[in-house]
């Protein structure tokens, strides 16, 4: 295991810790607990975001939180989103790199 992993492995667990005693103590939604739960057996790294997003403090986590969510919690399928029919389209997270560069761009399409 590299050390890049070793410390998304340490992360994950953290997020995994701070998010198990959010269930307990401040979701109470039912199909949010049940989201949420899935999030963190499947990207305990966006668990954050959509504790964020269910405290009905942030916009911006709760868009990037449906589009995770839409894609099945794959980053890069959102960057890549095709669907321009979405209202949320020419809002979603991840289409610009630090670079500000597009997907498209990226892969000189
Ligand atoms: S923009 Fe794309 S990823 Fe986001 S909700 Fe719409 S269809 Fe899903």
């Amino acid at each position: 295991m590299t050390a890049t992993e070793r410390m998304q492995k340490a992360r994950d667990a953290r997020n995994h810790n701070r998010v198990s005693s959010i269930l307990d103590n401040q979701i109470h939604n039912k199909n949010q607990l049940s989201t949420l739960k899935r999030v963190l057996t499947a990207a305990p790294r966006y668990a954050g975001v959509f504790r964020k997003a269910y405290s009905g403090k942030s916009k911006m986590a709760a868009l990037k939180s449906k589009c995770l969510e839409c894609s099945n919690l794959q980053r890069i399928e959102v960057a890549e989103c095709q669907v321009g029919g979405c209202p949320l389209w020419q809002y979603r997270p991840y289409q610009h790199n630090a670079a500000g560069q597009t997907p498209a761009a990226r892969t000189g399409e």
